[in-house]
């Protein structure tokens, strides 16, 4: 348990030296074929009968390698840091360990999770609901900016939520007016850490909600990638953690997916992305976009070009980026454009191809765009459109840095390559 938190001024709180570092528990592993591990099962964990329930509506057959190795630790409240790549079902590396300890008490919050999008909160709440479906005393509520606030206080009223998954802005918000008490927490949990931590703004707040919080409690953080920066910090906060990397981060493989780059100008761009939508047998596609108008332009076009797109981009109303992510969550639209907004994270446990209409910023963030198709080790397909200098440097800095091969487009892919059966 973590005895970090609580009034200290700022989140470097306790300095762990190079020998400290030394000695502390880490666990790296590489991912099995799928991400999972078959030779262990859920029962050894010694969950409870609500939870293994749970875990069987779900389908879940064995844990996955990150489940197996962080589930045991986090569930007895050792804290954690846990690094695997995206889609190997980090999630419920945190939500199983929540309903197996929770012990819930009137009108007190026992876990915060805190995530840096509306629609990762919204997708942990949902993973709450199904791991906790006969965990009836477990009340998971999620919270974030763009609804009146009054809405979630009058939830928190009436509600009586004992887990809160939100965004940094909204919960610190709603803890400031005195309507979220978080003094006597019992676990944090900070989710896709690198972009709360990294990110200037969400930092501060996550800071400040730390400081709200008790100083014992378990401390639970989770990425796809993790920064040095973001690694530092997490040790800080964390006490004694069990660390699991599932891969090295220089060699992280896309595991699944086929990737190909097609070299293009920005003219011819719109029309390879309609051929590719004709030719692509996909369940569901992403379209990536570098900017907001972009991806809202992209998606104007494709519908009068008739094809059933949606938009997900973050200046949207709250109601319709909700609605798109459902929408396409529930498969009931097929291909979808987005900003940067979907970029992490989330699941969409369908979507077979991605394609880059523009390039990545940098090799991190190709990693969490192609790590969209191919989730829990399924086919995927990840096509990048590549146009200038600056796109082919930093095709060449993904191979390097994940000593993976991307090829040229051929005239046709074989759909057994990208189709899951
Ligand atoms: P996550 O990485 O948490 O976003 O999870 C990716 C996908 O894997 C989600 O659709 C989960 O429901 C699914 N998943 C998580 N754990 C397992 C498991 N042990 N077996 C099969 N699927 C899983």
């Amino acid at each position: 348990m973590s005895k970090a938190g609580g009034s200290d001024d700022e989140l470097d709180l306790i300095d762990y030296t190079e020998e400290e570092e030394a000695t502390t528990q880490a666990t790296t592993a590489t991912t099995g074929p799928g991400g999972s591990y078959s030779s262990s099962s859920f029962k050894d964990f010694l969950l409870k009968e609500e939870i293994m329930r749970a875990i069987g509506d779900c389908g879940f057959e064995h844990p996955s390698e990150v489940q197996h190795n962080a589930i045991p630790a986090a569930m007895l409240g050792t804290d954690l840091i846990c690094q695997a790549k995206s889609g190997l079902g980090k999630t419920a590396c945190f939500v199983i360990p929540v309903l197996q300890q929770i012990d819930p008490k009137p009108g007190q919050v026992d876990t915060l999770v805190l995530a840096h999008t509306k629609e990762l909160a919204y997708q942990i709440c949902a993973e709450f609901d199904r791991l906790g479906k006969y965990c009836t005393t477990v009340k998971p509520l999620v919270i974030f900016g763009g609804v009146p606030v009054t809405y979630h206080q009058n939830k928190l009223r009436e509600m009586q939520p004992n887990v809160i998954i939100g965004t940094p802005g909204r919960v610190m918000d709603l803890i400031l007016r005195g309507d979220l008490k978080v003094d006597k927490l019992q676990r944090l949990v900070l989710d896709e850490c690198d972009h709360l931590i990294d990110e200037i703004g969400m930092r501060k707040q996550v800071q400040e909600i730390f400081k709200k919080t008790p100083r014992q409690k378990q401390v639970m953080v989770l990425s796809a990638t993790m920064s040095k920066n973001t690694k530092e910090i997490a040790r800080k906060i964390c006490k004694d953690p069990q660390e699991i990397y599932i891969d090295d981060m220089n060699m992280l493989k896309l595991d699944g997916l086929s990737m190909y780059y097609v070299k293009l100008t920005e003219r011819e761009k719109l029309k390879k992305l309609e051929s590719l939508l004709d030719a692509l047998d996909f369940n569901q596609v992403i379209i990536f976009c570098k900017t907001i108008a972009r991806a809202e332009q992209l998606n104007q076009v494709l519908k009068k070009l008739a094809f059933p797109s949606m938009v997900a981009h973050g200046r949207r109303k709250t109601q319709d980026r909700l609605t798109a992510y459902k929408d396409f969550k529930d498969f009931k639209c097929r291909i979808l454009v987005s900003s940067q907004l979907l970029g992490r994270g989330v699941d969409f446990e369908k979507v077979n191809v991605v394609i880059n209409f523009d390039m990545p910023k940098n090799d991190l963030e190709y990693l969490h765009k192609a790590g969209r198709a191919g989730r829990f080790g399924t086919k995927g397909l990840a096509i990048s459109f590549v146009c200038d200098a600056e796109d082919e440097e930093i095709m060449a800095a993904v191979r390097k840095r994940y000593a993976c091969e991307i090829t040229n487009l051929p005239e046709s892919v074989d759909k057994d390559v990208y189709k899951n059966k």
